[in-house]
């Protein structure tokens, strides 16, 4: 069959904003278009092909392998730990592709069973399935969809969603944040030229206390959970916690010891960094950019430029997050801190100190 001119290789039949439906990709193109129309997960139902999970890891997909024979339908504690990876998934910010052979009756189960948990009901869920080929296809299918809606049962409390509403847009700061970041690239372009970049040719930055303004690190945290498969952020987490413990260790009682986490005192590395690479390399932040930078370059572009900007940005995503302003800026944050997520509760700490006032 030939594909229509400028018509993608693969076409998702989207469910909702974050969640498609469709066949098992059968090339690196197919790869390639599903990955350009923004899907950076997979749920992959095809126990024919048992390579195929991982050609999709390999592609850089958060793959998630739930095996089942054609025309089969999952057992029921099988498809609740696929459905809570899916929820996971969906309340990141992913977009998700669940696919079988053809996209149509084991994706049709997994779907229809994920709309009973989103507390659809049997009703609603039919609406939202109706004009999709994915679609339970048999009895075994039909049988198991009715006894996961009868455990899920219909949630009369609230008005039922497909997804978690995330209570803030951070969309547009984001881009504020990346258009920041290609002026400094650009800047840095101009004065070093093609050099080796930390994180990638070298390695320099990656045991330097790296301390990131509070909209830097909401954004660093939404890269990792966005862009990393869910196995390699449980690692990142352990590491990230071990690193904070191996500096506590080191700096306590010394007189200079914050609670600050100091590479350089622990000699620990940063836990983003992996066989000499960079895991975030593309959304690294600011301070690992400019490290390329000669001392007083690095100080007149952070004063002039990024310092102010990324102030005034972290006092507009707190506004948006709280609802009131900041009487000073929110506090910087330790880059182990944001890669185990402890910035939140160091987040809270310091609007209940603020909120108080
Ligand atoms: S974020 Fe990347 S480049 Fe920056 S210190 Fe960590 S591993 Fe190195």
């Amino acid at each position: 069959m030939t594909r229509k001119k400028d018509a993608p290789a693969y076409t998702l039949h989207w469910v909702t904003d974050q969640l498609a439906v469709g066949q098992a990709p059968m090339s690196y193109d197919q790869l390639d278009a599903i990955k350009d129309q923004g899907v950076t997960a997979i749920m992959n139902l095809c126990a024919e092909f048992c390579d195929l999970h991982d050609i999709e890891s390999g592609h850089g997909f958060d793959v998630y392998y739930l095996p089942i024979p054609d025309e089969e339908a999952p057992d029921m504690p099988a498809m609740e730990e696929a459905l809570a990876w899916l929820d996971e998934a969906i309340y990141l910010g992913k977009k998700v592709l669940i696919h079988c052979r053809h996209g149509i009756g084991r994706t049709g189960t997994v779907l229809n069973a994920y709309l009973l948990r989103r507390g659809l009901g049997h009703k609603l869920a039919g609406k939202k399935l109706k004009g999709l080929k994915s679609q339970p296809a048999n009895f075994n299918q039909w049988w198991t969809l009715r006894k996961y809606g009868r455990r899920t049962g219909k949630l009369t409390v609230r008005e039922p969603s497909l997804e978690y509403k995330h209570l803030v847009d951070l969309s547009p700061f984001f881009g504020d944040y990346e258009a920041l970041t290609a002026r400094a690239e650009e800047r840095i372009r101009i004065e070093e030229g093609d050099c080796a970049r930390c994180g990638q040719g070298h390695t320099n930055c990656c045991s330097t206390p790296i301390r990131l303004s509070f909209a830097e690190a909401v954004y660093v945290s939404h890269r990792i959970n966005v862009t990393l498969p869910s196995e390699k952020r449980q690692q990142l987490i352990s590491r990230a916690m071990a690193a904070a413990r191996t500096e506590a260790s080191t700096t306590r009682g010394l007189e200079s010891a914050t609670d600050e986490w100091c590479l350089a005192v622990s000699g620990a590395m940063c836990p983003l960094l992996e066989d000499e690479r960079c895991l975030l390399y593309p959304s690294r932040p600011l301070q690992c950019r400019t490290f390329e930078l000669s001392e007083t370059s690095q100080e007149e572009l952070w004063n002039t430029e990024l310092e102010p900007a990324l102030s005034k940005l972290s006092q507009d995503i707190f506004l948006a997050f709280t609802g009131f302003f900041p009487d000073e800026s929110p506090p910087r944050l330790t880059l182990p801190d944001v890669v185990s997520g402890r910035y939140v509760q160091r987040f809270f700490k310091y609007l209940l100190e603020h909120q108080k006032r």
